[in-house]
């Protein structure tokens, strides 16, 4: 098996574990509970017993309901914990795919790897929040945006290109700067966490290049736009309903970070550049 294949398959180990944690955040920070208290059924309030706690498998074996009354577990849990583990290999294969070397990672590819494996993970647990309660707390964007930063900082210092660290504040402050006047313009339509979330975003779109930070901005309109309109089709949701966008702009980066190269280098080409 070759080093690829088994960094991939722990990524995606370690991204159902991670996964787990997510529900527990996305779950106890908008109720204001603590993340260090076990956890309990809603339903019995009998704590959840370690093997049944596993990820995925815990959910499958108890067929989605408590062992101890029954009370049905949402099919949420182990959706999560599937879609985290699924984004970590897919996120982790792309990053040794782009490796600009034959060679094994360095140190600075582990730590930007890091870096981005917080950026996902705040991702996911914002995008419950949000749909859940239609805001994105404080709480998780500002130490995500600074660990975030840290990270990538640390990365130049073991060697990455302290242009590519430039290149994400100039995309933080620019996604910034663009949010905020959005806000501005129409105070209704956006909220504030989108505009602090703005930087978190900027920052990592821009660290990848100038073709992710384009299309990953346009992208979030162009997700939250189609959303948008499908609801107003379907009437299940008046004009003036705030849709919740940051999901769309948390998508949206990671449509810039995937396809944004290769469609800024056709766009340079069509260009004649
Ligand atoms: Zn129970």
């Amino acid at each position: 098996m070759s080093a690829s294949v088994l960094v991939v398959a722990l990524a995606a180990l370690l991204g159902v574990v991670i996964g787990s944690f997510l529900n527990v955040v996305a779950l106890r920070v908008p109720a204001g509970v603590s993340l260090l208290r076990e956890s309990r059924c809603p339903g019995c309030d009998t704590p959840v017993a370690w093997r049944h706690n596993v990820p995925v498998l815990g959910w499958l074996v108890l067929r989605g309901r408590c062992a101890t009354c029954g009370t049905s577990i949402p099919g949420r849990y182990p959706l999560v914990e599937a879609v985290t583990g699924l984004a970590y290999a897919g996120g982790t294969a792309l990053w040794w795919h782009r490796l600009p070397y034959a060679d094994l990672p360095q140190a600075s590819d582990w730590v930007v790897l890091a870096a981005f494996g917080v950026f996902v993970s705040a991702g996911i647990v914002l995008t419950l929040i949000d749909l859940d309660t239609q805001r994105l707390p404080d709480v998780v964007v500002l130490p995500s945006t600074v660990v975030t930063a840290v990270l990538l900082t640390l990365a130049c210092l073991l060697g990455a290109g302290w242009e590519r660290l430039a290149h994400a504040g100039i995309g933080a402050v620019g996604l910034w700067a663009f949010y905020a006047l959005v806000r501005l313009v129409r105070p209704d339509g956006m909220g504030g966490g989108d505009v602090k979330l703005a930087v978190l975003v900027g920052g990592c779109l821009g660290w990848v290049g100038w073709g992710a930070l384009f299309v990953g901005a346009l992208a979030a309109f162009v997700l939250g736009g189609v959303f948008g309109l499908a609801l107003l089709a379907r009437r299940r949701s008046g004009r003036r309903t705030t849709v919740p966008f940051g999901p769309w702009m948390l998508g949206g980066s990671w449509v810039g970070i995937v396809v944004g190269q290769a469609v800024g280098d056709a766009y340079w080409r069509l260009a004649g550049l």
